[in-house]
Order: C-alpha cells, then structure tokens, then sequence
C-alpha cells in the first residue's frame, strides 16, 4: 500500500519514501562533474548497513546474498558491526583532464591530508561515484526490505522546498517511523553480539544462526 503527500509517495510495505522529482534530479549537490557520467541523484553514495539490514536479510532467507554479495564483495568494508558498501568509482576519477593540474583521485588524496577538507575530499569522490546496487535505467536494484533507512528516507532540500507546512510534518513523521525501525534493533543487538564477543569480522557464521534463530522466534510469536 502506498500513500502521497505532495512530490512525495510513502511506500508502507517497504517503509521507504520514494519521490517522481528523483527521475530528473535538480539538486545542485548531486549534478555530476561531466556529461558523460551518469545522472544518478543521491545514489551516488556508499550505504551502511547496520545489523538491521543483515537481519533483514537472514531473516527472508537471503543469507547466501548477504555473504556473497555484500560480506565478500571486495570492495565492501566489514567493520565490527556494520557493512560499508563501497561504490563503483568512474575512471575520470583517476584522469587529468585539459586545463588541469591535478586528477581528481589527486584532489581528493591532497584534501584527505587535512581534517579541515576531509569533507571536501568525500564529496570529491562521490562525485565520479556510482552506488553498486544501482542499475541504469531502473535505479535502485536493492531488494527494498534491505535498503538503509538512510537509503529509504533521505529527502533532499530541493524536494523538501515543494513542500507545505502539513508536508513537511508527514514527512518528519515518516522518517521518523524509518529511524524507529532499524536504529533500536541495531543498538540492542550489537550489545547482545558484544555480550557474546562477536563481531561481524570473526564470527559471521555464529552471528548468521543467532539471527536465523531470532527470525523463527519472530514468525512463531506471529503465528501464536
Ligand atoms: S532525493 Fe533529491 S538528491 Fe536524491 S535523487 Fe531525489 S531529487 Fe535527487
Ligand atoms: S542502495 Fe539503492 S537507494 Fe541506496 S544508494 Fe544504492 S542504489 Fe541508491
């Protein structure tokens, strides 16, 4: 079931909010360094996934995606608690173009040098980067139920200025729902995984069955 408010469409199933202005992107901070990068919006970016996700995707049986395609993805980063989903980087992001004193892969590793343009040093790189999960022509490829509630909430200011007060309320409430989901999950189970001493760098495997166990426990509850 889905619902509008204005520009934007609550898709209740999925918990995510989806927007038309998206299909031509205006806003000024995601507009690509040259035309012959693809024009991707927002998902030029490297999504996080908590042990929300990774529960999401034990729990719908999708356990041999979520260790072949995200926890062995060489370009993906394992953390304890967490997956960063590195992006596909353009080649343009290594090459020196006419007029130009440096590449931009230069750029970003002159900015990186100091905390005062770390950002700056992101955003040069986001700039040439292309989500792994999106698919040209079709856009987000990800399963929704596996998306970040990042992913699943983020609205930028040039939608948000659309908006009407009463909009602008739903949408806080929407994204509030998102946050209300995923973060409390997370939070309680990483101290439960931090009782146990795992981490998703060590023991993977244990954590893969105690979620899987967690999910059997969910459906019986539902079932009672
Ligand atoms: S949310 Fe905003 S930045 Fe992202 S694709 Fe849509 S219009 Fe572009
Ligand atoms: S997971 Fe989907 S929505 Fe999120 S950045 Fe990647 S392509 Fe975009």
């Amino acid at each position: 079931m889905s619902k509008s408010s204005g520009c934007l469409e609550w898709d209740e199933g999925a918990k995510q909010l989806l927007s038309a202005t998206c299909r031509n992107c205006p806003e000024p901070h995601f507009q690509r360094r040259a035309p012959r990068l693809p024009h991707i919006g927002c998902c030029a970016y490297e999504p996080v996934f908590t042990l929300f996700e990774i529960y999401r995707m034990i729990e719908a049986g999708q356990t041999d995606f979520f260790l072949n395609q995200v926890y062995r993805h060489p370009d993906n980063t394992v953390c304890e608690y967490e997956i960063i989903v590195g992006a596909r980087i353009d080649s343009l992001f290594y090459e020196k173009q006419a007029g130009e004193d440096e590449a931009p892969a230069e750029r970003y590793h002159r900015l990186l040098q100091s905390p005062r343009t770390i950002y700056q040093a992101t955003d040069e790189r986001l700039a040439y980067a292309v989500c792994q999960f999106f698919e040209d022509g079709r856009g987000c490829g990800l399963d929704p139920r596996f998306k970040t509630g990042i992913c699943r909430s983020f609205i930028c200011t040039s939608i948000e200025d659309q908006l009407s007060v009463a909009e602008r309320k739903q949408l806080a409430d929407w994204q509030r729902v998102i946050r209300e989901e995923g973060e409390p999950f997370h939070r309680r189970e990483q101290a439960n995984l931090e009782k146990r001493g795992w981490t998703l760098l060590d023991h993977v495997e244990s954590i893969i069955l105690y979620f899987t166990e967690l999910a059997q426990v969910k459906k019986a509850d539902l079932h009672r």
